[in-house]
């Protein structure tokens, strides 16, 4: 866990360079200037940080109004609900308007009854010519008719179309707020929601399930050496070999700072233990480079601790478990996988709170 003079370096350290930015820029120093900047520097969106260099770039300044505008794509607290409720308002308008179109063609079709209820009484006593006349009202309500459910039909695909584009814009959203922006893989809201399922269709389903739980080995050294910024590199490093090294139904997750869970559905202990093992190898394989200035940082390793599900765990005892072997294997020398059937684990103390 980082000591809160760590914290105060760290974020002094944003703090700095949003400050810098706004004095070059000679930008009013509000509060929303200063937390587009800070998060600017922080680069935990990359996307953020991507559309302002790229206006940066292109004007050599950003307006008020472009820092307005990014504030509220990216960073103002109300923008997924605003999204959403955007989404929902433009779902009522296309049922409005098709319900205003269904009504006006049950009108034709009200009228269409009445003009043949009229043909009807009046086929009976009539001539040649009121039978032409006959004859061409009814050509008349037909092609009414048609013109009527022609554009019924059209205004339906229309809608159809739009409605399929707000669902696509939902997931979008629903798929942002349960994404960590720095490394792209699930957030902690995800996993915990993510585990529970697991835990409950693993009981249903008589199936078992494993749990990783890694850490970067001496990452506060390494921020302290190299900086938060390339710091943030290596999560992001990370997470790549974590990606890498997983199947489809597997869930790797950011679950803190520089710790991230992996969920193995239908995996027993020994193989997660191989999982685990293989993301220890691909991250400690990496010779690490600042790309700006081809500096050598050398090698990160990581420690994971894996446990499995057991009859009458909660998603908090197998990761407390998970996390036991996690310490015993930062206790062993770090750089390795400890399971909960190591020996390390049978003289293991109670669980450490970090
Ligand atoms: P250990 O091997 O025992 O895990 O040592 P450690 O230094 O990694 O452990 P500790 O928990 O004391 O420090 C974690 C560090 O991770 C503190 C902080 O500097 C860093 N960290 C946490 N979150 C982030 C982040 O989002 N970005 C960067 N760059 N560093 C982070
Ligand atoms: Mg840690
Ligand atoms: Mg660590």
């Amino acid at each position: 866990m980082a000591t809160s003079s760590d914290e105060h370096r760290r974020t002094m350290a944003f703090a700095e360079i949003a400050l810098g930015q706004i004095k070059a820029l000679r930008q009013p120093a509000t509060p929303r200037h200063f937390e587009v900047w800070y998060c600017y520097a922080t680069g935990y969106h990359p996307t953020l940080n991507e559309t302002i260099n790229e206006i940066l770039s292109r004007c050599g300044s950003l307006s008020d109004a472009e820092i307005d505008r990014l504030y509220d794509t990216y960073l103002s607290p109300t923008r997924l609900s605003d999204r959403i409720d955007k989404v929902g308002d433009r779902v009522m308008d296309e049922i409005e308007q098709v319900m205003a179109m269904v009504d006006a063609a049950v009108g034709s079709a009200n009228n269409c009854s009445e003009s043949l209820a009229g043909v009807s009484r009046n086929l009976p006593g009539a001539d040649r010519e009121g039978l032409r006349g006959i004859v061409e009202s009814l050509v008349q309500t037909a092609k009414e008719m048609e013109t009527v459910n022609q554009k019924l039909e059209e205004r339906l695909s229309a809608s159809k179309r739009e409605i399929n584009e707000l669902q696509e814009n939902l997931e979008v959203v629903r798929t942002e707020s349960l994404t960590d922006p720095l490394t792209s893989l699930a957030n902690r809201k995800y996993f915990d929601q993510a585990l529970a399922e697991a835990i409950s269709e693993a009981i249903s389903d008589n199936e078992t399930m494993s749990l990783l739980m890694t850490d970067i080995d001496h990452f506060k050294t390494f921020n302290d050496t190299y900086g938060h910024l390339t710091g943030d590199q290596v999560l992001r490093l990370v997470a790549l070999s974590v990606k890498q090294n997983v199947k489809g139904q597997d869930i790797a997750a950011r679950y803190g700072g520089e710790e991230f869970a992996i969920i193995l559905p239908n995996t027993v202990l020994r193989s997660a233990v191989t999982v685990a093992d293989h993301i220890r190898r691909a991250v400690m394989s990496k010779e690490l480079m600042k790309r700006s200035t081809g500096e050598h940082l050398g090698r990160i390793t990581i420690s994971i601790g894996v446990a499995t599900l057991r009859p009458g765990d909660s998603a908090q005892s197998l990761i407390g478990r998970a996390d036991s072997c996690l310490y015993a294997a930062k206790r062993a020398g770090r750089n390795r996988v400890i399971c909960e059937a190591d020996p390390e684990m049978s003289m293991a103390p109670a669980t450490a709170v970090a």
